[in-house]
């Protein structure tokens, strides 16, 4: 908050200082020239840039030194530079998507010319205005996706291997949605690592069918289920042999709620290596992919049969898709929208923060009511109990909770099965003290997990935070956090001892707790998050999106987080990727035919 607020001063400050020399006309500093270092932070930790200024004109920024993630930092390193040496500003509009990394960006500039001395004199920028001449494009083309995340991807990838011509709208200035910014891991029954580990026969189709609608509280639509079941393995084989998506060979996530550990890890932990290797997949199809273009209204002919999309480019101009096939809606769910999440379930007011994506705003729904769709489910919604309690975003760091990391109170004591459902553990943290929990885990458990080296980024910006206490005892932690260290050390104690009996008597952990005998120690705290909204459209097996009286919408369909009748009241860990790259393929196929 501190680092926040001092680059707001820094971007108010420059803002005013520039606007008062551009109006009086007076040059200062014209003089000044040269090459200067600066420092701004970033999502993931330190943007460093080093800049060229020759006569206090802006004429080159370089960035040295960055952490972001590869594909959402995209857009705001490409553009914000070039913006900020054409307007020999660093007034600019951060890019949505990436507003943190732009604020970084922004600020190491900054950095750079305050500690240089360098006041700029922003340049008119009237050329920018491009007259808008209000035409409205119109294009055609088999199917229309809305929405390039892993469903939309997967959805065109089909489609266009069928022989179809396929254009995917995304209203973001980079694609990959939720699915991007992901653990990606993805739950498969009796899949090869599996096999590798020897424990494929503890696993079945009926055994995954089974925990998964128990997971959601049987509310689930049982069909749709069955389908995700018998086809998730499937889903994962045509990534891997297909598309190209790595999975580690020899290890697996436990996540809560499951029997068995059954999901799949790809490259990197996380979703980038599904989205980079669904992209180079749908390129080589020739899907045209349209970033910034968002979808605002499915169009239908006077028969009711869905035939386009209405959408907009970010210049505001009017753009009409036509689609001889039909649409596909894969647009994600609503977890960013505090007004849609209220009208759903009111519990989920502001004071809730969020590890999705700005872009899951709910706009698939609204199109599709708009066309007669019917939702259900939508009060459903799903927080992750291990989040950061000031941005609201996942901890990945704290995916030793899997490998069996315990979660304490501020009491310094248990108070759930570490791996219970994720409402079930966020329900029990909102009933402790404050509202929060803190996961402990030691060394030994985060060379397990690898957790440290994999996400070094988020582990550097929490301890920068305070969020994060890293020490030899278990006294110096607590003392961190202000917790009882004798209450602590007495909770290790107890873990250790059922660690050894292989035996948790308190919580009866499935997995297994893990003896935390040995330093270092890591001291993690943490608060829920909106993370999954479960309820959407109804769908029928061929993922047709139905109307109110249960009849498919002609030519309108619709996969992933937009659907509403597979996670039940409680989606399971690694079910929502397996969910959207299944159903997105079937989508895909079914448009095709
Ligand atoms: C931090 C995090 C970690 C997660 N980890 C896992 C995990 O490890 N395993 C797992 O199974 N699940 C995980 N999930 C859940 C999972 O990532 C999502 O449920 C899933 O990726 C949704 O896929 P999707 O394709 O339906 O939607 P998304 O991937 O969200 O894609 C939807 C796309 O539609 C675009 N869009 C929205 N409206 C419009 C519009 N009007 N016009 C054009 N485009 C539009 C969005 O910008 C977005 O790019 C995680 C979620 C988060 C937030």
């Amino acid at each position: 908050m501190k680092n926040f607020k001092k680059k707001m001063l820094q971007i108010f400050m420059s803002a005013i200082f520039i606007g008062g020399l551009a109006t009086s006309g007076v040059t200062i500093n014209a003089q000044d020239s040269g090459t200067f270092q600066g420092e701004g932070a970033g999502a993931h930790g330190p943007i460093k840039v080093e800049i060229t200024v020759t006569d206090g004109q802006l004429e080159k920024i370089e960035v040295l030194e960055q952490e972001e993630n590869e594909l959402l930092a995209a857009p705001a390193f490409e553009s914000l530079p070039d913006k900020m040496i054409a307007d020999n500003s660093t007034d600019v509009d951060v890019v949505s998507g990436s507003t943190e990394t732009s604020e970084g960006l922004i600020e190491a500039v900054n950095d750079a010319l305050k500690a240089a001395g360098i006041s700029l004199v922003a340049k008119s920028n009237s050329e920018d205005a491009e007259d808008d001449n209000g035409e409205v494009t119109e294009e055609t083309y088999d199917v229309v996706i809305i929405g390039a995340g892993g469903a939309g991807l997967s959805a065109g990838i089909e489609a266009a291997d069928a022989g179809k011509s396929v254009v995917l709208l995304e209203k973001m200035p980079v694609i990959g949605g939720n699915t991007l910014i992901s653990g990606g891991e993805m739950n498969a029954p009796n899949n090869w690592v599996q096999e590798n580990l020897g424990i494929s026969k503890k696993d079945s189709v009926e055994l995954y069918y089974e925990d998964t609608m128990k997971g959601g509280n049987n509310v689930a639509d049982p069909e749709i289920v069955q389908i995700l079941a018998e086809n998730a393995l499937a889903s994962a084989e045509w990534l891997r042999d297909e598309v190209g998506v790595e999975f580690y060979d020899d290890q697996l996530f436990y996540f809560g709620g499951h029997t068995v550990e059954r999901a799949l890890i790809p490259k990197g932990h996380t979703g980038q290596e599904l989205i980079i290797k669904l992209k180079e997949k749908a390129d080589s199809l020739d899907v045209v992919t349209l970033v910034n273009t968002k979808a605002e209204h499915i169009l239908q002919d006077d028969s009711g049969t869905v035939n386009g999309v209405q959408a907009v480019d970010k210049d505001g101009n009017e753009l009409i898709f036509h689609a001889n096939d039909g649409v596909i809606i894969t647009s994600g769910g609503f977890g960013s929208n505090v007004e849609m999440r209220k009208e759903a379930n009111p519990e989920y007011d502001e004071a809730y923060l969020s590890t999705v994506t700005v872009g899951s705003t709910g706009d698939g729904l609204v199109m599709a009511e708009e066309v007669g769709a019917t939702l259900t489910n939508m009060e459903s919604i799903q927080t992750y109990p291990v989040s950061n309690p000031e941005t609201g975003r996942i901890s990945l760091l704290a995916d030793t909770r899997f490998d069996g990391a315990i979660l304490v109170n501020q009491e310094g004591e248990r108070f759930v099965e570490e791996l219970e459902r994720r409402d079930v553990i966020s329900k029990a943290i909102l009933e402790q003290t404050g509202e929060y929990a803190y996961q402990l885990w030691n060394d030994e458990l985060d060379q397990i997990s690898n957790s440290k080296e994999l996400h070094e980024g988020e582990y550097n910006e929490l301890l920068e935070s305070g969020f994060l206490a890293v020490g030899d005892s278990l006294e110096e932690v607590a003392n961190h956090f202000d917790i009882d260290p004798e209450a602590l050390e007495e909770t290790v104690e107890k873990v250790n001892e059922y660690a050894e009996k292989g035996e948790d008597k308190d919580f009866n952990h499935r997995g297994g707790l893990h003896s935390l005998e040995n330093g270092k120690y890591y001291l993690m705290k943490c608060k829920p998050s909106v993370h999954h909204t479960m309820g959407g459209v109804v769908i029928n097996k061929s993922t047709e999106i139905l109307d109110e009286e249960g009849n498919p919408i002609e030519n309108l369909y619709g996969a992933g987080e937009v659907t509403g009748v597979i996670h039940g009241e409680n989606r399971l860990g690694g079910n929502a990727i397996s969910d959207a790259i299944t159903f997105g393929r079937i989508a895909g196929q079914e448009i095709a035919k």
